[in-house]
């Protein structure tokens, strides 16, 4: 493995009634809160009038930022930070899925930086600071209740991209499965979509002697494909819900990928197609991530690692088959099982055709080749977007 320090400052509050635990965390970081949330599913569950109930026996000045959209924007982030410097906010609290959350890292960012917010997700600037924030996460998939990254669009240039600091970190969130028995199906799917391929993109690296990664990364995958189908058919199923709510965390908080350097490249693909499209991230990447399987699969060098994935994870009998044809047992193995918990297969499903794949293509290029696993050119992109037409 390669060298490496960890370090995740992330307090992790996990289980059933977890949620008066707020009560002992928040004041930690002070009475003025932003109270930050999306297009009202938590108004429609109840969690929204438990939180204001626990942060009034505090005694919190409340703040309000809601209408956060999945696929979060720019835009919102500055609501957000024009709301911090007017009013002295101390302390945020972002109460949803990875797009309140994301939206929250960069407000929390934003309100201690002078300039245009954009310029930190666009790398012009680095993130020196952030106001303190803490999470109740209501969806499992993105792991950014317990890392320091943050996926941002910018609407009107149609842009979407990553960005992180060492201070955005969440300094604790709080996870009941209960609070995701409301998460509908398809977003369900998404979100078990999103997870599966956060562990991919650390499971596919050359990184030598990683057994305790590759055992760590199949154990999460495994975790997931046997509850995943039980999951659709009964969304309020306690320890289904708690198995996926823990196995998002794991797949993205940096544990299971110690010493290895991920690929990252399909998130990048799929990052550009949403900015255009705004389709659902992890409906997205169910799309593409077999195709750049399927792609990088081509290369002999990657043979192996392919292999491994089909037998180890899917169970793919290897007795009288070439590596490559295991290899691509695994991938076709993993195309019907997210076929079989309903996810889309064709970026067809999403009314999405071969018009703007030359935008979207440029879009994923804007800081040049990417990939670690394999290295992706422009050319790769389009074959990997033609593929999923
Ligand atoms: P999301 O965009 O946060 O939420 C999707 C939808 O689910 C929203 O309509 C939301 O409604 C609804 N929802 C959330 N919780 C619910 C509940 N308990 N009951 C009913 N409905 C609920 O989905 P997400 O997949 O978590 O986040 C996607 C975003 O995260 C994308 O922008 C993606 O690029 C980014 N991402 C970030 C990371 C990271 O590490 N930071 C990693 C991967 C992806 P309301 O708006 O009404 O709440
Ligand atoms: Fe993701």
């Amino acid at each position: 493995m390669n060298t490496f320090s960890f370090h995740n400052p992330t307090k992790l509050i996990f289980g059933k009634g977890t949620l008066e635990q707020l009560q002992a965390e928040l004041p930690k970081y002070g009475k003025k809160v932003l109270l930050v949330y999306g297009g009202g599913s938590i108004k429609r569950n109840g969690l929204y009038d438990n939180v204001i109930g626990i942060l009034n026996a505090l005694g919190a000045q409340i703040y309000e930022l809601s209408g956060v959209e999945p696929n979060p924007r720019l835009s919102t982030v500055h609501r957000g930070v024009d709301l911090c410097k007017k009013e002295g906010i101390e302390v945020l609290l972002a109460v949803g899925g990875g797009s309140v959350i994301d939206c929250t890292k960069a407000i929390a960012a934003g309100a201690k930086y002078d300039g245009d917010f954009w310029d930190i997700v666009t790398r012009k600037a680095a993130a020196q600071d952030a106001l303190p924030f803490g999470t109740i996460l209501t969806l499992a998939a993105t792991g950014s209740e317990m890392n320091s990254g943050s996926v941002i669009t910018n609407w009107e240039t149609q842009e979407k991209y990553g960005w992180g600091s060492p201070y955005t970190y969440p300094k604790f969130s709080i996870l009941d499965p209960e609070n995701t028995y409301t998460v509908p199906k398809d977003q369900t799917v998404y979100g078990v979509c999103d997870i599966m391929s956060h562990v991919f993109e650390t499971y596919f690296h050359h990184t030598p002697n990683t057994p305790v990664q590759d055992g760590l990364c199949e154990s999460v995958l495994k975790a997931v494909i046997q509850a995943a189908p039980k999951l659709v058919n009964n969304l309020k199923d306690y320890e289904l819900r708690e198995t996926v709510l823990y196995s998002g965390t794991m797949a993205l908080n940096g544990m299971i990928g110690m010493g290895i350097r991920g690929d990252w490249a399909t998130h990048n693909i799929e990052h550009a197609v949403s900015a255009v499209y705004d389709i659902p991230h992890g409906g997205g990447l169910a799309i593409l991530f077999p195709n750049w399987m399927k792609h990088v699969l081509k290369d002999e060098e990657n043979v192996p690692r392919f292999k491994q994935f089909a037998i180890n994870v899917f169970g793919i009998d290897p007795a009288g088959k070439s590596d490559r044809q295991i290899g691509e047992e695994g991938i076709e193995a993993l195309r019907s099982f997210w076929n079989s918990i309903g996810a889309p297969s064709r970026l067809a499903d999403y009314d999405i055709d071969d018009a703007k794949l030359d935008i979207m293509a440029d879009k994923a290029m804007v800081y040049g080749p990417f990939g670690n696993f394999k290295k992706l050119e422009r050319n790769d992109v389009l074959e990997i977007y033609r593929l999923s037409l």
